[in-house]
């Protein structure tokens, strides 16, 4: 358990198979993890859980506003909320595709907008990660969601170098296919076609992923800025 002075992380898509990891990863490494879910759920091993649908800007500012009032000045921000539909290309609508960006992009760029705004103000150095994928590199059965993640990749070179004078540092993870509730949309012969192409044999765990994101969030990664990642067993 971390003392009210330990710092604050804020860790998005918490009740999730990695956000889960991750909060876990954090804790261990001495943070206070406030976990950030639409499902009420929530993460029971975060200092606190707090429900909000971060793909609404006006729910990210009343978020990080509430975040500052009642538990201070986050310094880690885990931009790890995603969703994956397995859609086909054609069968894709506006309002689906809208909504795939608008979670696995716009709301890592909104949250970070937030996050920065308040180090910049109090004068603060600190670490952001998203959680991109292996799909924003080399693409993916479903285009909105490759297409969303490539977006997240370019966002993470973008605010990498432009918020480095402000010593914010801005890195991404890729990862390759893991073992959570998304991984289990696609559908089974797929998944067996990709284990059989990834070089260790086998996909990935949260608790992988949430090392690396663990390291890029530690000042141990302090010269590491707007970069990716790779954790995907050799595949790319
Ligand atoms: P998951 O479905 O287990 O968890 C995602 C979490 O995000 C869920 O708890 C969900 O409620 C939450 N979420 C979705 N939309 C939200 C919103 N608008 N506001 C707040 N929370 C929201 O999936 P996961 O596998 O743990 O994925 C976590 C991240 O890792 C995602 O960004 C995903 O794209 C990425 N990723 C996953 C894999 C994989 O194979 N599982 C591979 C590469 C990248």
């Amino acid at each position: 358990m971390t003392d009210g002075s330990a710092p604050l992380a804020v860790v998005t898509g918490a009740a999730g198979g990695i956000g889960r990891a991750v909060t876990a990863a954090l804790t261990a490494s001495g943070h206070r993890v406030l976990g950030v879910d639409v499902d009420p759920a929530g993460d029971p091993e975060a200092y606190a859980s707090l429900v909000a649908d971060v793909a609404v800007p006006e729910q990210v500012e009343q978020l990080f506003a509430g975040i500052r009032e009642r538990y201070g000045l986050p310094t880690v921000l885990v931009n790890n909320a995603g969703i994956y539909h397995a859609r086909a290309f054609l069968d894709y609508d506006p309002k689906t595709y809208a909504q795939v960006f608008d979670v696995n992009v716009g709301a890592a760029f909104f949250c970070t907008q937030a996050f920065a705004r308040a180090l910049i103000s109090a004068g603060r150095p600190g670490t952001v990660v998203n959680v991109a994928s292996i799909s924003g590199q080399s693409g993916s059965p479903d285009a909105a969601y490759g297409a969303s993640k490539g977006a997240c990749i370019a966002l993470t070179h973008s605010l990498g170098r432009a918020l480095a004078e402000h010593r914010i540092r801005v890195n991404a993870v890729a990862p390759g296919l893991v073992d959570t509730p998304m991984a289990a949309r696609i559908p089974a012969r797929r998944r067996d076609d990709y284990r059989a192409r990834i070089p260790v044999g086998r996909f990935g765990t949260p608790a992988e992923v949430a090392a690396a994101v663990a390291w890029l969030a530690d000042p141990a990664s302090s010269y590491v800025t707007a970069t990716v990642v790779d954790v995907n067993g050799g595949l790319h």
